[in-house]
């Protein structure tokens, strides 16, 4: 079966250290934004109801105050419009229209109509209607009752979408003599316009509006609504049972609204103040956003004290991954060591992780000391000398090669002991090391014998080096009680041979040779070398 690893994507520990703060941020940011716009919300909500409900209430105030002056104003010009004499009752009825009309700002038009309903005397400028005969409903219901009546809104004779407020007239012999009428232009400048103008939609998008009792808008800032039966909405509807209130309402053109709605029992009208959600929605945005723009200075500062920190922070767990990862793939290129950190786990972490590594290198350095000493001498043994070798081999480094072998060594076991035999191999051991140059190598091969590389050094001085070292030897008491001597062969690298093997054997064969002339002596190998061979007979 086939398992495949599965391979994760890799983060670093920086970038993970500042998503993470960086997603805290932002979500805190996001829950404290929303919670402050939910909480405002609702108490923007309510505001905008309670206010609208007492802007309601005051101006229904107001038009009930209003609407008692007109009606008072109209009866008390009927009470006395027939007080002339008959000759002057004509010119007298339009003065006293007249001057009603302009002394207050009630009604756009003022008339008397006789009990057929025909218009006798009327304000200007609708003298034009004078002696036309009204047939409307109003007019009909007005000589019908011979009472004070209020119509709904509808259009008058002249075209015009009115509402008409009517005062029987009585003459002095108490006889019907029709009505007083007192027009409101709906669509035209009013009275409702002059008086609540200032309550016109402000910058949060509210306004109000007049509905009479049959739920027709008698007013709204749309003129070419006015006329218009509303009475579906259902504020209109608490209205026209005589309620005073506030709601969040849908209009009848499917527009969310705050409503306060107040009813002026003079008239049977009502009034509500409505404020659109929508417009209270935008208003929150811009606030939103108004927060937002405060906040992004700090957001900004936060997210790069963020990511400066988590570099910071994460500094010595990278520093120690990558030391970990170059002591394991390049420990001669390690980073500089940092033993300390100011983070209290990373300083730890470094200090185990260091002296662990030391530990390790300790041990290693004491394992490959073992496997490549040899325990009794101490000298490097024939896996070093390979080693060694394999070494110069490569960097064709010239050397000497000197092989040494302690002459009738068996007899020395045999006469003093196995014991003074090891004895003696470490006393030619020492001797060896210290007649050769620091940077020569000892090594033991072998039983009783010996091999010395001399880096550097030609024949004829490895030969002078030998002499030397055999010599002392000869003049040296061992631990036999008496001085032992070795015989001594000797090869050049790569003059004589540049195969490793070749020039052991040129070696060895040198050795063979001094043993078969006598022993304690040294002997070079002659292959190519006249001046080495001159050299030595020189010296004999
Ligand atoms: P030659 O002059 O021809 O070299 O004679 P030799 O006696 O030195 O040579 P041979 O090869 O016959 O004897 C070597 C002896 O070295 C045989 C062996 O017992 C002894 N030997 C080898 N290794 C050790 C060791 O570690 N300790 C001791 N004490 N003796 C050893
Ligand atoms: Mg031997
Ligand atoms: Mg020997």
């Amino acid at each position: 079966m086939n398992i495949k690893k599965r391979c994760y994507p890799k983060i670093r520990l920086a970038v993970l250290f500042s998503l993470i703060v960086g997603l805290a941020v932002i979500i805190t940011t996001f829950i404290s934004v929303a919670s402050s716009y939910k909480a405002e919300r609702s108490i923007l909500y309510d505001r905008t109801l309670e206010m609208n409900y007492s802007t309601s209430l005051q101006m229904s105030r107001t038009l009930g105050t209003l609407f008692t002056s007109m009606r008072l104003g109209l009866h008390t010009v009927s009470i006395h419009l027939f007080d002339a004499d008959e000759v002057s009752q004509s010119a007298d009825i339009q003065a006293k229209l007249d001057f009603f009309k302009n002394s207050n700002d009630y009604f756009n038009s003022v008339f008397w109509a006789d009990a057929k309903g025909v218009v006798r005397s009327i304000t200007s400028p609708n003298y034009k209607m004078d002696g036309t005969k009204l047939v409307s409903t109003p007019v009909q219901e007005a000589l019908a009752t011979r009472k004070a009546t209020l119509s709904k809104p509808y259009t008058s004779a002249s075209g015009r979408l009115i509402i008409l407020m009517t005062e029987p007239v009585f003459d002095k012999n108490s006889v019907y003599q029709g009505f007083i009428g007192g027009t409101i232009y709906l669509e035209e400048n009013n009275i409702l316009d002059s008086i609540f103008s200032e309550k016109q939609a402000d910058k949060t998008g509210s306004y109000y509006y007049i509905v009479d009792s049959s739920g027709q808008l008698i007013f709204h800032p749309d003129t070419s609504r006015r006329g218009e039966n509303v009475s579906e909405n259902a504020v209109v509807q608490a209205v026209k049972s005589g309620e005073n209130g506030r709601k969040s309402v849908i209009n009848t053109k499917k527009v969310a609204f705050l409503a306060g709605y107040a009813t002026v029992p003079e008239a049977g009208w009502g009034i509500i103040m409505q404020t659109p959600i929508s417009m209270l929605e935008k208003q929150q945005e811009e606030q939103v956003r108004k927060m937002l723009l405060i906040m992004a200075f700090p957001f900004i500062l936060i997210i790069a004290v963020t990511i400066y920190l988590a570099h910071k922070v994460t500094e010595p767990i990278v520093w120690l991954a990558q030391f970990a990862k170059s002591s394991v793939r390049n420990p001669k290129k390690l980073p500089p060591i940092r033993t300390s950190h100011w983070i209290w786990e990373a300083d730890m972490l470094t200090k185990t992780v260091l002296s662990s590594l030391k530990t390790m290198k300790d041990q290693n350095e004491r394992l490959t000391d073992s496997t490549r000493k040899d325990p009794l001498t101490g000298l490097q043994n024939r896996r070093a000398l390979d080693e060694v070798l394999a070494l110069f081999d490569f960097a064709k480094h010239s050397f000497s090669m000197l092989v040494l072998d302690i002459d009738r060594f068996k007899q020395i076991n045999d006469t003093y002991g196995h014991q003074t035999g090891d004895e003696v191999l470490k006393f030619v051991s020492e001797l060896i090391q210290s007649a050769v140059r620091q940077k020569d190598h000892c090594f033991r091969f072998g039983g009783e014998e010996f091999i010395v590389l001399l880096p550097d050094t030609p024949l004829a001085v490895a030969f002078q080096t030998a002499e030397r070292l055999r010599s002392q030897l000869e003049g040296t008491v061992s631990p036999a009680g008496r001085p032992v001597t070795v015989s001594i062969g000797a090869a050049e690298f790569p003059v004589q041979s540049d195969d490793l093997d070749e020039l052991f054997r040129l070696a060895d064969k040198a050795l063979y040779k001094a043993k078969g002339d006598g022993r304690n002596r040294t002997v070079v190998a002659d292959e190519g070398l006249e001046e080495v061979r001159s050299f030595i007979m020189d010296r004999d």
